[in-house]
């Protein structure tokens, strides 16, 4: 448990069995709702669906929901705060109708509703949700038909805030309100100065794109009293970035807020709502520290700290305490998926065995080489590592002239490794080791080549270098012996995994099990149900992965609730605007013109028809 740290990032939803296997329990302290993930990928082998399978948790977006409500409404109660609480999910985290319809569905009981940033996701809002307690934010920068469709929402009885993004919308907004004869509920999406540390938090800051500045902030007001609609104006709206790590800053940024909150409520306008926008980050690597991938604070005390800093500028003026909204969509989604993958080779770096001494006609170089090889000690590790290098780069050099052969070459190559291993292994015993020797054990790793793609399933780690809890699902009562790094099957440099999380640092390589050639060996990417999906690509044209639902009842029994096939080899080429039919049509062609060359018969044309036909229809992944 503690080589993969899941106690730390796994929430109580995961842990190790006796048998060492992954197990997920929505219910956290109810042992008997543990159910192995290895069963689950045995009932999805059974039913014919192949690796890679991103496998979501029904009931993990359930609990999620309930626990950032409840940690709300307690927080809500023991402070003794004279608002309620109002989430909403911001739809861009996790667009895929099956996680909006569950978390409208599961969502109800606490009035959760949705922000929408876009048309389409206006569109998709107005068809799943129902709940007319339920707050829906439209942010994002409208249209004339983004803006007529608010208001019709506004006009059916829904909780619909406009929220102005940018000064030139609100003349559109007062324009198509007059002429709709329906009055909106208006929000203001303000910058602050306050800015946060982390990856994502370019949308705070005085320079953020969108916001309104305090001064336009002004003029808006302004002109709202003119036309007589400061009335309309109900609600405040920041977003500080996502994935905040340090709780200091998400309690400046409220302080900030609720301030200019206090000063609109002054300035006569009935407000009643604070929407704080997203930016409740989630701890992947379990470190519970302020670094980008983790988060120095729990969900309760996000809570209590927001709340506590709402009161604590409101209550001297004694203004009324509003509604809370937040806009929390990493947090709801993040641990909802796994991808699950099967390891499909590996290469390790040799063994060699070294002679104990070397031929007279050796080249000199190389014997120069192998002395270091020998003469390597705890106090010269850094020097023998230069020479290494030095006579390495050196043999490569003759090499390219001619003056030594490929076979020469070969045996220097497996001298220099042999070293380097060597170095590495001496490199342990040193407390502090020289920064040259840091990235030592990547070069040396094992490379577990995965059946997935890095660009399509987990864009993030390739794009920003985020780090995700990535750990085997069996074989966890014995000890992993390699180490390992990951590459996907996009033959792309980029396509692998060299940095996975640790609770002090980064580590290079990940310590894996041995596996022997026809092994089963999966491996489980962890807390991926957040911006991954939709922010995917077809690099190398690897389409969307098989998408399985369970749903866990409290006696560990499972149902398979939803199953959605993964892009055929068809499917993904018709992105790119092939033509499926056109294709099997011009390769029919090419077939009929290699029986008149000779070359087959119309029998094999049947069968080369057939298997291109089955390729056109398959999974774009390895198949078995
Ligand atoms: N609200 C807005 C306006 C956003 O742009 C985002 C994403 O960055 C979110 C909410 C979601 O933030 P998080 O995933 O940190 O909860």
């Amino acid at each position: 448990e503690e080589l993969y740290g899941i106690k730390n990032w796994g929430a109580g939803y995961f842990s190790i069995s006796d048998k060492g296997e992954v197990m997920v329990n929505p219910y956290m302290k109810n042992k008997e709702s543990d159910t192995s993930l290895m069963d689950i990928i045995s009932g999805i082998r059974e039913r014919g669906l192949d690796m890679p399978v991103l496998l979501r948790f029904e009931n993990l977006l359930d609990a999620q929901i309930s626990f950032l409500n409840e940690s709300f409404n307690n927080a809500i109660k023991t402070l003794n705060y004279q608002g309620f609480y109002r989430g909403v999910y911001p739809i861009k985290v996790n667009q895929q109708q099956q996680v909006i319809e569950e978390v409208t569905k599961f969502g109800q009981r606490y009035h959760h509703g949705l922000e929408v940033g876009s048309k389409p996701e206006l569109i998709a809002a107005l068809s799943l949700l129902k709940d007319k307690e339920a707050c829906l934010i439209c942010n994002g920068y409208k249209d004339e038909e983004f803006i007529d469709l608010c208001l019709y929402a506004v006009k059916m009885g829904f909780n619909c805030f406009f929220v102005i993004e940018i000064p030139g919308e609100l003349d559109l907004l007062l324009a198509r309100s007059e002429a709709l004869g329906i009055k909106p509920n208006i929000g203001i999406r303000i910058k602050l100065s306050a800015k946060a540390g982390g990856h994502w938090t370019d949308s705070g800051g005085d320079r953020s794109i969108f916001g309104l500045n305090v001064s336009q902030v002004i003029t808006m007001v302004d002109k709202l009293k003119e036309c007589n609609m400061l009335d309309s104006l109900k609600l405040m709206h920041y977003h500080l970035g996502s994935q905040i790590p340090n709780i200091r800053d998400i309690r400046s940024a409220v302080l900030e807020a609720t301030r200019v909150y206090a000063e609109l409520v002054k300035e006569g306008a009935p407000m009643g709502y604070l929407d704080l926008g997203g930016g409740l980050a989630v701890d992947y690597d379990g470190s519970n520290t302020n670094y980008t991938n983790s988060r120095n604070y729990s969900v309760e005390e996000y809570c209590t700290d927001i709340v506590e800093a709402v009161m604590s500028i409101l209550d001297p003026s004694e203004i009324p305490h509003p509604v809370i909204v937040t806009e929390s969509g990493r947090t709801t989604v993040a641990y909802y998926s796994v991808l699950l993958f099967n390891v499909l080779d590996v290469e390790k770096l040799e063994e060699y065995e070294i002679p104990e001494s070397l031929k007279d006609e050796t080249p000199e170089q190389i014997k120069n080489l192998f002395e270091v090889y020998k003469s390597l000690t705890l106090k010269n590790i850094q020097e023998c590592y230069n020479d290494a290098l030095y006579y390495r780069d050196q043999i490569r050099e003759m090499f390219k002239h001619g003056s030594i052969t490929l076979r020469e070459r070969s045996f220097s190559e497996k001298i220099f490794w042999s070293l380097i291993s060597k170095i590495s292994k001496e490199k342990q015993k040193l407390k502090n080791p020289p920064p040259d020797l840091e990235d030592l054990e990547s070069a040396i790793a094992d490379i577990y080549y995965c059946n997935f793609s890095v660009f399509q399933s987990i864009p993030d780690s390739w794009a920003i270098d985020q780090l995700f809890p990535i750990m085997p699902l069996h074989r966890l009562t014995e000890l992993p012996k390699r180490n390992a790094i990951i590459a996907d099957i996009t033959c792309d440099c980029d396509g692998k995994i060299d940095r996975f999380i640790d609770l002090h640092d980064v580590r290079n390589t990940l310590p894996l099990h041995d596996v022997k050639n026809g092994d089963d060996y999966y491996l489980g990417v962890f807390l991926v149900g957040a911006y991954q999906e939709t922010l995917g690509d077809l690099h190398n044209l690897f389409g969307d992965t098989n998408v399985v639902s369970v749903r866990i009842y409290p006696d560990g029994d499972y149902d398979f609730v939803k199953e959605i096939h993964g892009d055929s080899v068809a499917d993904v080429l018709s992105y790119v605007e092939f033509d499926p039919k056109d294709m099997i049509e011009r390769f029919r062609e090419t077939a009929e013109a290699a029986i008149r060359e000779g070359l087959i018969d119309p029998t094999d044309r049947r069968e080369i028809m057939k298997a291109y036909d089955t390729g056109l229809r398959g999974y774009t992944y390895y198949e078995r």
